[in-house]
């Protein structure tokens, strides 16, 4: 019997966990198709996208753009219906013929189209981890309440969602969970000493040792703001608090993360450090597909290390810590403030060591509100921004320094 493709929309196409999605899927033709392709403004990658995937939607983000898509789309003889704004990234995201949302769009953009994929039933894969840091719990009931299936994509939740028992949504204690061992590269500066971190360049800090990825998150990786991000991350998926997750330095990234229980046993999920192994996870799950990667050979992967993590040098790790502690809009402007130290670190306004005292100053300065509503974290959102920007500007952190 054949079975109908099941249809997907990737919000965030263009970009490198949109890219390996659709190399996933382009080996699976008679299992997927692609329904809608978003970007931010790359309009030359999404229309040789939508020549190769031929999707129903091609979506710009920047509502300037869409006559150059529009034209692209022509002068290209697709048929590819061309819209653009934040709207029309909900709208996609909401299609009837959608089954499937990779969410993928990076930072606080991706909260309102990520969040009508869950408040429309669909499953989601989860890749803007931002996402669900700033809105945490309404995420989450959002999910529950319209029947949305939420998979993680990004690597360790996804190994951790692999080695968790079906049904550990009924608490971790209650199915024999003591544990969450979250690993973590330790990215490029992993043994740098402190005063060698205030000169690394962009490039230096976007040069992953593991992973390939966006700039965003590689900084994220450099600072260890993305574990931090990730630990809220995990505190969400698996419905626990961070007391029960340890943070393990593991620089060979074959170990993706771990799950200890009650009787001793650990259970690892490895792998060759390629995205493609979540992204086919979570498509096909519960089956499983070829993601084009490679078994590990572990002849050549020798040795496995671990080591603890150091949060002095890392105090990114200790503010998402603390975020997550405070509640509320605190991770919101945790995740707000970030994404502004990150862009101004990238274009050279502040420097690498400038990121957590930037944060610091701007969580210290910012009201926390409740976050009852998606209304007050956006606001929360957009005062953190605007903080953040001031910040740069009259630099108050450097009394930290
Ligand atoms: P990327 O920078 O390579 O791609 C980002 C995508 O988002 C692009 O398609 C871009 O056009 C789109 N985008 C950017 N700003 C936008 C906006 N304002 N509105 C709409 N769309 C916008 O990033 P990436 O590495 O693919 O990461 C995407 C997400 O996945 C991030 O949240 C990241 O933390 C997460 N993630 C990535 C990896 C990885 O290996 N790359 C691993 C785990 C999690
Ligand atoms: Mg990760």
């Amino acid at each position: 019997m054949s079975v109908a493709p099941q249809g997907i929309t990737i919000l965030g196409a263009t970009g490198t966990i949109g890219v390996n999605t659709l190399d996933v899927i382009a080996r699976h033709p008679e299992r997927y198709r692609v329904i809608a392709l978003t970007a931010n403004g790359n309009v030359q990658r999404l229309v040789e996208q939508c020549q190769v995937h031929r999707p129903e939607y091609a979506v710009v983000a920047d509502e300037a753009l869409l006559d150059v898509l529009v034209q692209g789309l022509e002068q290209a003889g697709l048929q590819t219906q061309a819209l653009a704004g934040v709207d029309a990234l909900c709208h996609v995201a909401s299609l009837p013929q959608t089954e499937a949302v990779m969410a993928a769009i990076v930072g606080g953009a991706g909260l309102l189209p990520t969040l009508a994929a869950a408040k429309s039933g669909k499953r989601v894969l989860l890749a803007n981890k931002e996402a669900l840091v700033m809105s945490g719990a309404l995420f989450m009931d959002a999910v529950r309440e319209n029947g949305a299936q939420l998979l993680p994509i990004d690597s360790e939740h996804n190994a951790i969602f692999q080695c968790m028992p079906a049904d550990f949504q009924r608490g971790l204690a209650s199915v024999g969970v003591k544990r969450i061992l979250l690993t973590a590269s330790g990215g490029p500066f992993r043994s740098w000493q402190h005063q060698d971190l205030q000169a690394v360049t962009p490039d230096q800090a976007c040069a992953h040792p593991n992973w390939v990825m966006g700039r965003k998150i590689s900084v994220d990786s450099a600072t260890m703001m993305n574990k931090g991000l990730e630990l809220i991350e995990a505190c969400w998926l698996f419905n626990t608090t961070p007391d029960q997750i340890e943070v393990v330095l593991h620089p060979q990234s074959v170990i993706h993360s771990m799950v200890a229980y009650a009787d001793g046993s650990v259970l690892a999920q490895m792998g060759h450090p390629d995205m493609r192994t979540p992204i086919a996870h979570a498509l096909a799950w519960p089956e499983r597909i070829d993601a084009g990667v490679e078994t590990l050979d572990l002849f050549a992967v020798a040795r496995l290390d671990f080591e603890q993590p150091d949060l002095q040098r890392f105090p990114c790790l200790r503010l998402a810590y603390e975020a997550f502690k405070t509640g509320g809009t605190a991770m919101a402007v945790l995740n707000a403030a970030n994404e502004v130290a990150v862009e101004a670190f990238l274009t050279t306004q502040i420097l690498f060591t400038d990121i957590p005292h930037l944060i610091e100053s701007v969580l210290s300065s910012e009201a926390i509100h409740a976050a009852d509503s998606i209304d007050a974290v956006l606001a929360a959102d957009a005062n953190a921004r605007c903080a953040a920007q001031d910040a740069i500007q009259q630099k108050p952190w450097v009394k930290h320094l």
